[in-house]
Protein backbone atom coordinates (compact mmCIF):
# COMPACT_ATOMS: atom_id res chain seq x y z
CA UNK A 1 0.00 0.00 0.00
CA UNK A 2 0.90 3.21 -0.92
CA UNK A 3 2.47 6.02 2.30
CA UNK A 4 0.41 8.64 1.95
CA UNK A 5 2.55 10.41 5.01
CA UNK A 6 1.35 12.97 7.59
CA UNK A 7 -0.45 15.07 5.25
CA UNK A 8 -4.30 16.09 5.74
CA UNK A 9 -6.56 18.33 4.63
CA UNK A 10 -8.75 19.71 7.54
CA UNK A 11 -6.46 20.05 10.47
CA UNK A 12 -8.25 23.32 11.71
CA UNK A 13 -11.67 24.04 11.65
CA UNK A 14 -13.89 25.96 9.64
CA UNK A 15 -14.11 28.94 12.30
CA UNK A 16 -10.60 28.77 12.93
CA UNK A 17 -9.05 28.67 9.17
CA UNK A 18 -11.60 32.08 9.12
CA UNK A 19 -9.34 33.75 12.20
CA UNK A 20 -6.38 32.69 10.81
CA UNK A 21 -6.66 33.82 7.19
CA UNK A 22 -8.76 36.98 7.94
CA UNK A 23 -7.34 40.52 7.41
CA UNK A 24 -3.58 41.04 9.25
CA UNK A 25 -4.06 44.68 9.94
CA UNK A 26 -7.58 45.49 10.44
CA UNK A 27 -8.44 49.29 9.22
CA UNK A 28 -8.83 52.13 10.50
CA UNK A 29 -11.91 54.14 11.55
CA UNK A 30 -12.52 57.77 12.19
CA UNK A 31 -11.41 58.66 14.64
CA UNK A 32 -8.46 56.58 15.17
CA UNK A 33 -7.09 57.82 11.23
CA UNK A 34 -7.84 62.06 12.97
CA UNK A 35 -5.56 61.02 15.50
CA UNK A 36 -3.01 59.12 13.66
CA UNK A 37 -2.89 61.88 11.05
CA UNK A 38 -2.75 64.40 14.03
CA UNK A 39 1.05 62.80 14.60
CA UNK A 40 2.03 64.15 11.25
CA UNK A 41 4.86 67.08 11.55
CA UNK A 42 3.79 67.98 8.15
CA UNK A 43 7.75 68.14 7.41
CA UNK A 44 8.92 70.55 5.04
CA UNK A 45 11.58 68.26 2.45
CA UNK A 46 9.28 65.30 3.64
CA UNK A 47 11.71 62.10 3.48
CA UNK A 48 8.75 60.06 3.58
CA UNK A 49 8.04 61.35 0.38
CA UNK A 50 11.66 60.98 -0.81
CA UNK A 51 11.52 57.36 0.66
CA UNK A 52 8.19 56.00 -0.86
CA UNK A 53 8.98 54.53 -4.63
CA UNK A 54 5.58 56.03 -6.16
CA UNK A 55 6.71 59.41 -4.83
CA UNK A 56 3.21 59.90 -3.18
CA UNK A 57 2.54 63.01 -1.53
CA UNK A 58 2.56 61.69 1.84
CA UNK A 59 2.12 64.87 4.45
CA UNK A 60 -0.13 66.32 1.68
CA UNK A 61 -2.68 63.81 1.32
CA UNK A 62 -2.40 63.21 5.63
CA UNK A 63 -3.12 66.59 6.07
CA UNK A 64 -6.33 66.41 4.02
CA UNK A 65 -6.92 63.16 6.08
CA UNK A 66 -6.56 66.09 8.97
CA UNK A 67 -9.21 67.94 7.10
CA UNK A 68 -11.91 65.15 6.96
CA UNK A 69 -10.90 65.34 2.82
CA UNK A 70 -10.97 62.06 3.00
CA UNK A 71 -11.79 62.09 -1.15
CA UNK A 72 -9.27 64.39 -1.91
CA UNK A 73 -6.49 62.11 0.17
CA UNK A 74 -7.54 59.33 -2.01
CA UNK A 75 -7.05 61.47 -5.36
CA UNK A 76 -3.01 62.63 -4.28
CA UNK A 77 -2.37 58.75 -3.10
CA UNK A 78 -3.86 57.37 -6.71
CA UNK A 79 -2.76 59.80 -8.90
CA UNK A 80 1.14 58.42 -7.62
CA UNK A 81 -0.36 55.27 -7.20
CA UNK A 82 -3.53 53.35 -8.66
CA UNK A 83 -2.69 50.65 -6.79
CA UNK A 84 -2.20 52.60 -3.28
CA UNK A 85 -5.03 50.25 -2.20
CA UNK A 86 -2.69 47.18 -2.46
CA UNK A 87 0.27 49.19 -1.31
CA UNK A 88 -1.31 50.66 1.62
CA UNK A 89 -1.89 45.98 2.95
CA UNK A 90 1.27 44.82 1.12
CA UNK A 91 4.27 47.45 1.20
CA UNK A 92 6.99 47.08 3.57
CA UNK A 93 6.30 50.25 5.04
CA UNK A 94 8.73 49.23 7.83
CA UNK A 95 11.72 49.33 5.37
CA UNK A 96 10.33 52.31 2.85
CA UNK A 97 8.11 55.54 4.31
CA UNK A 98 7.63 54.79 7.87
CA UNK A 99 11.27 53.77 8.49
CA UNK A 100 12.58 57.57 7.13
CA UNK A 101 9.47 58.90 9.05
CA UNK A 102 10.54 61.42 11.55
CA UNK A 103 8.73 59.69 14.22
CA UNK A 104 10.45 56.77 13.66
CA UNK A 105 13.80 58.29 15.18
CA UNK A 106 12.76 60.35 17.30
CA UNK A 107 10.30 57.77 19.23
CA UNK A 108 10.42 54.32 17.69
CA UNK A 109 7.17 54.88 16.69
CA UNK A 110 6.58 56.22 13.04
CA UNK A 111 3.38 58.15 11.82
CA UNK A 112 1.14 54.45 10.38
CA UNK A 113 1.59 55.86 7.16
CA UNK A 114 0.06 52.37 5.75
CA UNK A 115 -2.69 52.77 7.58
CA UNK A 116 -3.89 56.04 6.84
CA UNK A 117 -3.53 55.45 3.08
CA UNK A 118 -5.26 52.16 3.44
CA UNK A 119 -7.96 54.39 5.17
CA UNK A 120 -8.50 56.97 2.63
CA UNK A 121 -8.52 54.68 -0.39
CA UNK A 122 -10.95 52.14 1.03
CA UNK A 123 -13.08 55.31 2.07
CA UNK A 124 -13.14 55.99 -1.99
CA UNK A 125 -13.41 52.16 -2.92
CA UNK A 126 -17.05 52.05 -0.62
CA UNK A 127 -17.98 55.27 -2.42
CA UNK A 128 -17.50 53.43 -5.81
CA UNK A 129 -16.31 56.83 -6.94
CA UNK A 130 -14.28 57.02 -10.34
CA UNK A 131 -11.76 60.58 -9.91
CA UNK A 132 -10.29 60.05 -12.90
CA UNK A 133 -11.01 61.24 -16.49
CA UNK A 134 -9.45 60.25 -19.81
CA UNK A 135 -7.77 62.37 -22.27
CA UNK A 136 -9.42 62.82 -26.07
CA UNK A 137 -8.57 59.44 -27.66
CA UNK A 138 -5.03 60.07 -29.71
CA UNK A 139 -5.77 57.25 -31.83
CA UNK A 140 -2.97 55.05 -30.75
CA UNK A 141 -2.90 51.71 -29.91
CA UNK A 142 -0.41 50.40 -27.17
CA UNK A 143 -0.26 46.10 -26.51
CA UNK A 144 0.40 45.45 -22.55
CA UNK A 145 1.63 41.73 -21.56
CA UNK A 146 0.89 40.66 -18.35
CA UNK A 147 -1.94 42.04 -16.20
CA UNK A 148 -0.02 42.00 -12.39
CA UNK A 149 0.40 45.82 -10.72
CA UNK A 150 3.24 46.87 -13.62
CA UNK A 151 0.78 46.27 -16.68
CA UNK A 152 -1.99 47.26 -15.06
CA UNK A 153 -0.19 50.93 -13.23
CA UNK A 154 0.65 51.41 -16.83
CA UNK A 155 -2.45 50.44 -19.03
CA UNK A 156 -4.48 52.37 -16.79
CA UNK A 157 -1.91 55.53 -17.08
CA UNK A 158 -2.09 54.99 -21.02
CA UNK A 159 -5.44 55.23 -21.38
CA UNK A 160 -6.35 58.34 -19.19
CA UNK A 161 -4.03 59.98 -21.44
CA UNK A 162 -6.27 59.05 -24.64
CA UNK A 163 -4.25 55.85 -26.02
CA UNK A 164 -6.10 52.71 -26.64
CA UNK A 165 -4.76 50.12 -24.74
CA UNK A 166 -5.01 45.93 -25.19
CA UNK A 167 -3.47 44.04 -22.41
CA UNK A 168 -3.09 40.47 -22.77
CA UNK A 169 -2.75 38.06 -20.02
CA UNK A 170 -1.70 34.74 -19.80
CA UNK A 171 -3.92 33.50 -17.04
CA UNK A 172 -7.94 33.78 -16.15
CA UNK A 173 -8.02 36.49 -13.68
CA UNK A 174 -5.94 40.00 -13.73
CA UNK A 175 -4.27 41.00 -10.81
CA UNK A 176 -0.73 39.05 -11.29
CA UNK A 177 0.84 38.04 -8.20
CA UNK A 178 -2.15 40.71 -5.78
CA UNK A 179 -4.14 37.98 -6.65
CA UNK A 180 -2.39 34.43 -7.31
CA UNK A 181 0.62 35.40 -4.74
CA UNK A 182 0.88 37.67 -1.75
CA UNK A 183 -0.44 36.28 1.46
CA UNK A 184 -3.81 35.32 1.96
CA UNK A 185 -4.47 37.48 5.06
CA UNK A 186 -2.55 40.48 3.49
CA UNK A 187 -5.51 40.81 0.73
CA UNK A 188 -8.70 39.35 2.01
CA UNK A 189 -12.41 39.75 0.34
CA UNK A 190 -11.34 39.75 -2.91
CA UNK A 191 -9.44 43.15 -2.45
CA UNK A 192 -7.26 42.06 -5.74
CA UNK A 193 -10.53 42.11 -8.05
CA UNK A 194 -12.39 44.85 -6.65
CA UNK A 195 -9.18 47.15 -6.95
CA UNK A 196 -8.56 45.55 -10.73
CA UNK A 197 -12.32 46.61 -11.31
CA UNK A 198 -11.25 50.27 -10.05
CA UNK A 199 -8.70 50.63 -12.19
CA UNK A 200 -10.43 48.95 -15.49
CA UNK A 201 -13.00 51.49 -14.80
CA UNK A 202 -11.42 54.49 -16.27
CA UNK A 203 -12.41 52.78 -19.83
CA UNK A 204 -9.87 52.55 -23.33
CA UNK A 205 -8.47 49.13 -21.87
CA UNK A 206 -9.28 45.68 -23.61
CA UNK A 207 -8.52 42.15 -21.58
CA UNK A 208 -7.82 39.24 -23.44
CA UNK A 209 -7.37 36.34 -20.34
CA UNK A 210 -5.95 32.89 -21.76
CA UNK A 211 -3.49 34.69 -24.41
CA UNK A 212 -0.03 34.91 -23.86
CA UNK A 213 3.28 36.06 -25.46
CA UNK A 214 4.96 33.20 -27.34
CA UNK A 215 2.06 31.25 -27.77
CA UNK A 216 -0.31 33.08 -28.75
CA UNK A 217 1.35 36.45 -30.09
CA UNK A 218 5.02 36.89 -30.99
CA UNK A 219 7.04 40.34 -29.87
CA UNK A 220 7.28 40.89 -33.47
CA UNK A 221 3.82 40.63 -34.07
CA UNK A 222 2.82 42.91 -31.33
CA UNK A 223 5.31 45.43 -32.43
CA UNK A 224 3.88 45.71 -36.12
CA UNK A 225 0.36 45.27 -34.73
CA UNK A 226 0.44 48.29 -32.10
CA UNK A 227 2.66 51.58 -31.79
CA UNK A 228 4.36 50.75 -28.89
CA UNK A 229 4.95 47.27 -26.51
CA UNK A 230 5.05 47.00 -22.52
CA UNK A 231 6.26 44.05 -21.00
CA UNK A 232 4.79 43.27 -17.37
CA UNK A 233 4.97 39.60 -17.34
CA UNK A 234 6.56 39.26 -14.29
CA UNK A 235 8.79 36.11 -13.21
CA UNK A 236 6.93 32.96 -14.10
CA UNK A 237 9.69 30.62 -13.48
CA UNK A 238 10.91 29.28 -10.45
CA UNK A 239 14.11 27.90 -9.29
CA UNK A 240 14.73 24.23 -8.56
CA UNK A 241 17.20 22.78 -5.82
CA UNK A 242 18.90 20.50 -7.73
CA UNK A 243 18.85 17.66 -5.33
CA UNK A 244 17.97 13.83 -6.03
CA UNK A 245 14.35 13.19 -4.77
CA UNK A 246 12.92 16.52 -6.07
CA UNK A 247 10.06 14.58 -7.59
CA UNK A 248 9.28 12.95 -4.47
CA UNK A 249 5.47 13.66 -3.19
CA UNK A 250 5.40 16.40 -0.60
CA UNK A 251 8.22 18.58 -2.61
CA UNK A 252 6.20 21.97 -4.00
CA UNK A 253 7.33 24.82 -5.08
CA UNK A 254 5.70 27.48 -2.59
CA UNK A 255 4.68 30.07 -4.99
CA UNK A 256 1.98 27.15 -6.71
CA UNK A 257 1.12 26.36 -3.48
CA UNK A 258 -0.09 29.58 -2.04
CA UNK A 259 -1.57 30.29 -5.54
CA UNK A 260 -4.22 27.25 -4.60
CA UNK A 261 -4.28 28.76 -1.73
CA UNK A 262 -5.37 31.99 -2.83
CA UNK A 263 -7.83 30.46 -5.43
CA UNK A 264 -9.78 27.53 -3.37
CA UNK A 265 -12.95 28.22 -2.04
CA UNK A 266 -12.48 26.29 0.80
CA UNK A 267 -9.22 25.70 2.80
CA UNK A 268 -10.51 23.44 4.74
CA UNK A 269 -9.97 21.26 1.50
CA UNK A 270 -6.12 22.15 1.32
CA UNK A 271 -3.85 19.34 2.34
CA UNK A 272 -0.92 20.24 4.30
CA UNK A 273 1.93 18.20 6.42
CA UNK A 274 2.41 17.94 9.97
CA UNK A 275 6.01 18.83 9.77
CA UNK A 276 6.60 20.98 6.86
CA UNK A 277 10.07 22.56 6.32
CA UNK A 278 10.65 25.62 3.85
CA UNK A 279 14.25 26.49 2.12
CA UNK A 280 14.73 29.94 1.03
CA UNK A 281 15.67 33.54 2.80
CA UNK A 282 12.90 35.71 1.19
CA UNK A 283 8.93 37.21 1.65
CA UNK A 284 7.71 34.12 -0.39
CA UNK A 285 9.85 31.18 2.66
CA UNK A 286 8.17 33.90 5.33
CA UNK A 287 4.83 33.85 3.35
CA UNK A 288 4.27 29.75 2.99
CA UNK A 289 5.81 28.79 6.34
CA UNK A 290 2.79 31.47 7.95
CA UNK A 291 0.26 29.91 5.65
CA UNK A 292 1.11 26.68 6.00
CA UNK A 293 0.98 27.01 9.97
CA UNK A 294 -1.81 28.75 9.81
CA UNK A 295 -3.68 26.02 7.64
CA UNK A 296 -2.89 23.63 10.62
CA UNK A 297 0.53 22.44 9.85
CA UNK A 298 2.43 21.65 14.07
CA UNK A 299 5.72 22.02 12.91
CA UNK A 300 7.19 24.68 10.58
CA UNK A 301 10.88 25.26 10.38
CA UNK A 302 12.46 27.79 7.59
CA UNK A 303 15.93 27.04 6.69
CA UNK A 304 18.55 29.81 4.95
CA UNK A 305 21.81 29.19 4.36
CA UNK A 306 22.80 32.71 5.50
CA UNK A 307 22.11 34.47 8.36
CA UNK A 308 19.09 37.12 9.38
CA UNK A 309 20.64 40.07 8.27
CA UNK A 310 21.43 38.55 4.98
CA UNK A 311 17.59 37.25 4.18
CA UNK A 312 15.72 39.40 1.73
CA UNK A 313 13.01 39.08 4.29
CA UNK A 314 12.58 41.95 6.51
CA UNK A 315 13.11 41.81 10.28
CA UNK A 316 9.58 42.86 10.66
CA UNK A 317 8.77 39.99 8.31
CA UNK A 318 10.79 37.37 10.26
CA UNK A 319 9.55 38.57 13.44
CA UNK A 320 5.96 37.71 12.06
CA UNK A 321 6.82 34.33 11.42
CA UNK A 322 8.18 33.89 14.54
CA UNK A 323 4.90 35.30 17.03
CA UNK A 324 3.35 32.55 14.04
CA UNK A 325 5.35 30.21 15.65
CA UNK A 326 7.67 29.31 12.70
CA UNK A 327 10.91 28.61 13.79
CA UNK A 328 13.70 30.13 11.57
CA UNK A 329 17.20 28.17 11.11
CA UNK A 330 20.13 29.43 9.97
CA UNK A 331 23.05 28.31 8.01
CA UNK A 332 22.49 25.06 6.90
CA UNK A 333 21.28 24.12 3.32
CA UNK A 334 19.41 21.00 1.87
CA UNK A 335 21.69 18.02 0.79
CA UNK A 336 19.20 15.26 0.29
CA UNK A 337 15.97 14.74 -0.09
CA UNK A 338 15.06 11.18 1.93
CA UNK A 339 11.77 9.46 1.02
CA UNK A 340 9.61 6.26 1.72
CA UNK A 341 7.70 4.67 -0.91
CA UNK A 342 7.71 8.00 -3.54
CA UNK A 343 6.79 10.34 -0.52
CA UNK A 344 9.17 12.76 0.71
CA UNK A 345 10.32 11.86 4.96
CA UNK A 346 13.22 13.61 5.31
CA UNK A 347 15.56 16.19 4.71
CA UNK A 348 19.08 15.97 5.38
CA UNK A 349 21.40 19.65 5.37
CA UNK A 350 24.53 20.35 5.71
CA UNK A 351 25.96 23.73 8.06
CA UNK A 352 26.87 26.22 5.88
CA UNK A 353 29.61 29.22 6.93
CA UNK A 354 31.76 31.84 5.20
CA UNK A 355 35.15 30.89 4.52
CA UNK A 356 37.98 33.60 4.79
CA UNK A 357 37.33 35.51 1.26
CA UNK A 358 33.42 36.05 2.45
CA UNK A 359 32.03 32.79 0.07
CA UNK A 360 29.19 30.54 1.76
CA UNK A 361 31.34 26.89 2.44
CA UNK A 362 30.03 23.68 3.85
CA UNK A 363 31.14 22.43 7.30
CA UNK A 364 30.55 18.99 6.53
CA UNK A 365 28.67 18.61 9.60
CA UNK A 366 25.28 17.21 9.03
CA UNK A 367 21.13 17.31 10.62
CA UNK A 368 18.17 15.86 9.29
CA UNK A 369 14.24 17.44 9.99
CA UNK A 370 11.68 14.69 9.63
CA UNK A 371 9.28 16.35 6.90
CA UNK A 372 5.87 15.43 5.54
CA UNK A 373 6.26 18.26 2.95
CA UNK A 374 8.95 20.57 1.78
CA UNK A 375 8.00 23.92 -0.08
CA UNK A 376 10.75 25.29 -2.33
CA UNK A 377 11.21 29.07 -2.20
CA UNK A 378 14.32 29.82 -3.27
CA UNK A 379 13.69 32.44 -5.85
CA UNK A 380 11.67 33.24 -9.44
CA UNK A 381 12.91 33.49 -13.09
CA UNK A 382 12.09 35.25 -16.12
CA UNK A 383 10.83 32.84 -18.43
CA UNK A 384 12.14 34.25 -21.16
CA UNK A 385 11.47 32.19 -24.43
CA UNK A 386 7.93 34.31 -25.44
CA UNK A 387 10.83 36.82 -25.90
CA UNK A 388 12.91 35.27 -28.58
CA UNK A 389 11.41 35.69 -32.08
CA UNK A 390 13.17 36.92 -34.82
CA UNK A 391 13.11 40.86 -33.69
CA UNK A 392 13.44 40.00 -29.83
CA UNK A 393 17.02 38.76 -30.76
CA UNK A 394 17.76 42.57 -29.86
CA UNK A 395 16.52 42.73 -26.81
CA UNK A 396 19.15 43.50 -24.08
CA UNK A 397 19.23 40.57 -21.14
CA UNK A 398 20.84 40.97 -18.25
CA UNK A 399 21.12 38.35 -15.38
CA UNK A 400 18.38 36.68 -16.18
CA UNK A 401 16.22 40.29 -16.53
CA UNK A 402 15.46 42.36 -19.24
CA UNK A 403 17.45 45.79 -19.60
CA UNK A 404 16.33 49.11 -19.10
CA UNK A 405 16.76 52.35 -19.01
CA UNK A 406 15.29 55.32 -16.39
CA UNK A 407 12.06 55.34 -18.74
CA UNK A 408 11.92 51.90 -18.60
CA UNK A 409 12.82 51.54 -22.09
CA UNK A 410 13.95 48.63 -23.72
CA UNK A 411 16.77 47.99 -26.03
CA UNK A 412 14.08 48.11 -28.58
CA UNK A 413 12.75 51.79 -29.42
CA UNK A 414 8.96 50.88 -28.97
CA UNK A 415 9.06 48.65 -26.36
CA UNK A 416 8.91 49.31 -22.73
CA UNK A 417 8.81 46.67 -19.14
CA UNK A 418 8.85 47.25 -15.28
CA UNK A 419 7.90 44.88 -12.46
CA UNK A 420 9.79 42.14 -11.79
CA UNK A 421 10.93 41.08 -15.05
CA UNK A 422 13.34 43.86 -15.20
CA UNK A 423 16.46 44.18 -12.60
CA UNK A 424 15.17 46.39 -9.39
CA UNK A 425 13.23 45.76 -5.93
CA UNK A 426 10.49 43.36 -6.23
CA UNK A 427 7.78 44.78 -4.97
CA UNK A 428 3.97 45.54 -6.11
CA UNK A 429 4.65 49.35 -5.38
CA UNK A 430 7.79 49.05 -7.42
CA UNK A 431 5.87 47.49 -10.35
CA UNK A 432 3.23 50.34 -10.30
CA UNK A 433 5.79 52.81 -10.28
CA UNK A 434 7.84 51.14 -13.31
CA UNK A 435 4.39 50.79 -15.06
CA UNK A 436 3.58 54.78 -14.25
CA UNK A 437 6.84 55.67 -15.95
CA UNK A 438 7.02 54.07 -19.03
CA UNK A 439 3.37 55.07 -19.62
CA UNK A 440 4.56 58.50 -19.45
CA UNK A 441 7.99 57.79 -21.62
CA UNK A 442 5.05 55.31 -24.41
CA UNK A 443 2.84 58.52 -24.53
CA UNK A 444 5.97 61.17 -24.98
CA UNK A 445 7.27 58.98 -27.27
CA UNK A 446 3.86 58.47 -29.05
CA UNK A 447 2.71 62.46 -29.35
CA UNK A 448 6.66 63.38 -30.84
CA UNK A 449 6.49 60.72 -33.38
C1 LIG B 1 4.66 34.72 -2.66
C2 LIG B 1 4.92 36.19 -2.92
C3 LIG B 1 4.57 37.11 -1.95
C4 LIG B 1 4.80 38.46 -2.19
N1 LIG B 1 4.45 39.35 -1.21
C5 LIG B 1 4.68 40.66 -1.41
C6 LIG B 1 4.30 41.61 -0.42
O1 LIG B 1 3.79 41.26 0.65
N2 LIG B 1 4.52 42.93 -0.69
C7 LIG B 1 5.07 43.36 -1.87
O2 LIG B 1 5.22 44.57 -2.08
N3 LIG B 1 5.42 42.48 -2.82
C8 LIG B 1 5.25 41.14 -2.62
N4 LIG B 1 5.61 40.25 -3.59
C9 LIG B 1 6.20 40.75 -4.85
C10 LIG B 1 5.11 41.33 -5.77
O3 LIG B 1 3.99 40.48 -5.77
C11 LIG B 1 5.68 41.50 -7.17
O4 LIG B 1 6.84 42.32 -7.08
C12 LIG B 1 4.68 42.15 -8.14
O5 LIG B 1 3.51 41.40 -8.23
C13 LIG B 1 5.33 42.29 -9.51
O6 LIG B 1 4.37 42.75 -10.42
P1 LIG B 1 4.51 42.41 -11.97
O7 LIG B 1 3.36 43.06 -12.62
O8 LIG B 1 5.87 42.71 -12.43
O9 LIG B 1 4.40 40.82 -12.05
P2 LIG B 1 3.23 39.81 -11.68
O10 LIG B 1 2.46 40.26 -10.50
O11 LIG B 1 3.89 38.48 -11.60
O12 LIG B 1 2.25 39.84 -12.94
C14 LIG B 1 2.70 39.36 -14.20
C15 LIG B 1 1.49 38.98 -15.02
O13 LIG B 1 1.92 38.62 -16.34
C16 LIG B 1 1.25 37.44 -16.74
N5 LIG B 1 2.11 36.75 -17.72
C17 LIG B 1 3.29 36.11 -17.50
N6 LIG B 1 3.78 35.64 -18.65
C18 LIG B 1 2.92 36.01 -19.63
C19 LIG B 1 2.88 35.82 -21.05
N7 LIG B 1 3.85 35.16 -21.69
N8 LIG B 1 1.84 36.33 -21.74
C20 LIG B 1 0.83 37.02 -21.11
N9 LIG B 1 0.81 37.22 -19.76
C21 LIG B 1 1.85 36.72 -19.05
C22 LIG B 1 1.07 36.66 -15.44
O14 LIG B 1 0.02 35.72 -15.54
C23 LIG B 1 0.75 37.79 -14.46
O15 LIG B 1 -0.61 38.07 -14.38
C24 LIG B 1 5.40 38.88 -3.39
C25 LIG B 1 5.76 37.94 -4.36
C26 LIG B 1 5.52 36.61 -4.12
C27 LIG B 1 5.95 35.60 -5.15
S1 LIG C 1 8.26 62.04 7.84
FE1 LIG C 1 6.59 61.36 9.21
S2 LIG C 1 6.04 63.22 10.33
FE2 LIG C 1 7.20 63.92 8.54
S3 LIG C 1 5.70 64.31 6.89
FE3 LIG C 1 6.32 62.16 6.68
S4 LIG C 1 4.80 61.02 7.87
FE4 LIG C 1 4.65 63.16 8.55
Amino acid sequence: MADAGDTAAGRLSAAELDRNFADIHPPLDRKQALIEASRCYFCFDAPCIEACPTDIDVPGFIRKIATDNVKGAAITILEQNIMGGACARVCPVEILCESACVRTAQEAKPVHIGALQRYATDWLFEQDLQPFARLPLTGRRVAVVGAGPAGLACAHRLARLGHVVKIIEARTKAGGLNEYGIAAYKVPEDFAQKEVDFILGVGNMMLEFGRALGRDYTLAALRRDYDAVFLGMGLAGVNALQLDGEMLTGVMDAVAYIERLRQTPDKAKLEIGRRVVVIGGGNTAIDIAVQAKRLGAEDVTIVYRRDGERMTATGHEREFAQINGVKIKYWARPVRLIGHQGRLKEVEFEYTQLDGQGRLATTGDRFTLLADMLFKAIGQTLVATPLKDGSADLLEMRDGRIVVNADRQTSLPDVWAGGDCVPGQDLTVSAVQDGKLAALAIDRHLRNA
